[in-house]
């Protein structure tokens, strides 16, 4: 069922779980997401980058998600990931998609208010949710970001920031990167737990990947509940691809359907291992819009 991005990470921050935002880029990936949240009894966010929307069309991505999201027996949304465009977001808030983040980690922070601000009121004037972000996740994903940690605020001003803007869901730097690893992450939960004694607005962990379960649930515990995941995805849907290609040419057998059935079970694995290390297995109650 459709549901709001927003409601869904509410009622995880009220059990002391995580909801999992997963970045998907065809109909197969969102499918197998969606397939293994409903068989979970899991809530579920669906994202989709802004070179994934433009490259499908916002149309498309619309109606697949619809036709995926009605069919799911758990509460299912729809998110924008990463997007300093506003052009782009004025698009999916029209076709009425539950949530966008704006990224305005590349803005000073004068700009970055002003314009979050302003992206928060288009977006509420129609229902959308907005999840803010001003300080730089490391890492670049999809052509957005930046390798260096350029922007950095105290708790207390992301609080502050977040709060004037009306902001929905808050996305802090919290020590992860996009991409996969290549050394061991200073991990800060202890953010987490600074801003939670600020606010209670929804805080969002980036970079999920390649984090242990017990790295996760430390986040979880300190106030997590949004938990972001793209790269795993996308790496299990190739390496699966790749296999089932493989198997297809040494049995000469060149049938489509078997290779998408071998790819989405892989993918699903992945997403129900994420699921259960997020502590959202068997959460799922009634959804809204
Ligand atoms: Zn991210």
């Amino acid at each position: 069922m459709r549901a709001s991005t927003l409601d869904i990470v509410r009622q995880a921050q009220e059990g002391g779980y995580a909801v999992g935002a997963f970045n998907v880029f065809d109909d197969l990936s969102l499918r197998s997401v969606v397939q293994a949240a409903s068989a979970a009894g899991s809530p579920v966010i669906i994202q989709f980058s802004v070179r994934t929307a433009r490259a499908m069309g916002v149309d498309l991505v619309t109606a697949m998600f619809h036709a995926a999201a009605d069919a799911a027996t758990v509460p299912v949304s729809l998110h924008l990931d990463h997007c300093p465009d506003v052009s782009v977001i004025e698009d999916v808030v029209r076709a009425g998609w539950s949530s966008v983040l704006f990224d305005a980690s590349h803005l000073g922070l004068a700009e970055a208010r002003e314009q979050t601000r302003r992206v928060v009121d288009l977006a509420h004037a129609r229902g959308v949710e907005v999840e803010s972000e001003i300080e730089n996740i490391v890492g670049v994903e999809d052509g957005v970001g930046s390798d260096v940690l350029t922007h950095a605020y105290s708790e207390s001003e992301l609080v502050e920031i977040a709060a004037e803007t009306g902001a929905d869901l808050l996305a802090p730097q919290l020590g992860t990167a996009h991409g996969l690893y290549k050394g061991r992450p200073v991990l800060r939960p202890d953010r987490v737990t600074a801003l939670r004694k600020l606010s209670d607005m929804p805080i969002v962990l980036h970079g999920g990947t390649g984090l242990t379960d017990a790295e996760f649930r430390t986040f979880i515990d300190a106030g997590v509940s949004k938990i972001n995941v793209s790269t795993a995805i996308k790496r299990i849907y190739m390496e699966a691809s790749a296999e089932a290609l493989r198997t297809a040419r040494d049995a000469n057998r060149w049938e489509p359907l078997p290779v998408f059935d071998a790819i989405s079970a892989r993918v699903a694995e992945t997403v129900t291992a994420h699921l259960e290390a997020f502590g959202s297995v068997a959460r799922a109650s009634g959804g809204s819009r």
